[in-house]
């Protein structure tokens, strides 16, 4: 089973799964590099998952299912074109013999999900769209710092060997973010290093893991206290609590250049 991600656009990967003879794809916001990889490898596109309704997640959706016949899985309570099998917290699905199970997981967008498979040739792996990124999190374009920060804590609580494979090459701009809320944390530091030698190799970042995410990402720390006195040296008024800290956190976040 092999696990590519197809860049496309500025920064998207399109997560893309296959087994020599059968394939999925995740978030395709353009048709057009999956095409080229099932024509590669000579593959069917077995089905499409989507996470989230934004137009560079589903943009290569409608050409996708209309050129393939593939069936497109996605989330229950949000507007994306159907036919689409709807999706909600709990729902499993087997796609290429790979059991995905669903997490909602609201607050980039409202109706937001996540797939987990817990074995994926032995190890977990999350497709989690742009609620969890490398050091980073979604912005908040539908939903609340509570909503957001249960969805991070519903994702950091899967295995610390999850793969998580998210949907935008950011993890260097969101290092500097994180330095700047965390300049004394020695993980975030080498990782740093990684990431930097990675991209100028022209590497992707991802995917990282749940464990590492939970050394470095600031969104992932806020109970811890270096994180929180940080984020009252930004805003004095935080209140202690790590919701309070981590809309302090994304809020600044928001103007961080
Ligand atoms: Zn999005
Ligand atoms: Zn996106």
């Amino acid at each position: 089973m092999k696990l590519i991600p197809l860049p496309a656009f500025q920064d998207n990967y399109l997560w893309f799964v296959h087994d020599g003879h059968k394939a999925l794809v995740v978030d395709p916001g353009d048709a057009q590099p999956v095409i080229e990889a099932l024509q590669r490898e000579r593959l069917k596109l077995e089905a499409i998952l989507v996470t989230h309704h934004h137009q560079d997640h589903i943009g290569g959706v409608d050409q996708l299912r209309d050129a393939t016949g593939a069936r497109v899985f996605g989330p229950a309570r949000e507007k994306i074109p159907e036919p689409l099998e709807r999706l909600v917290e709990g729902d499993r699905i087997t796609v290429l013999g790979l059991d995905f199970r669903v997490l909602d997981v609201p607050g980039h967008t409202a109706g937001h999900i996540a797939y987990y498979c817990e074995n994926f040739e032995g190890r977990p792996l999350v497709f989690c769209g742009d609620t969890l990124f490398s050091a980073g999190c979604g912005r908040l374009f539908e939903g609340t710092p509570q909503q957001m920060a249960q969805s991070l804590e519903k994702l950091a609580s899967l295995p610390g060997e999850t793969r998580v494979c998210c949907t935008h090459e950011y993890t260097l701009s969101n290092l500097k973010f994180a330095l700047a809320v965390e300049p004394g944390n020695l993980d975030l530091i080498h990782y740093v290093k990684r990431c930097q030698d990675m991209r100028s190799q022209g590497q992707p970042t991802l995917p990282s893991t749940i464990g590492l995410e939970k050394q470095v990402n600031p969104f992932l720390r806020t109970s811890v206290p270096a994180v929180a006195q940080a984020a009252r040296g930004h805003d004095a008024s935080t209140p202690p609590d790590a919701v309070s800290v981590f809309a302090t956190l994304r809020q600044w976040k928001n103007e961080f250049k």
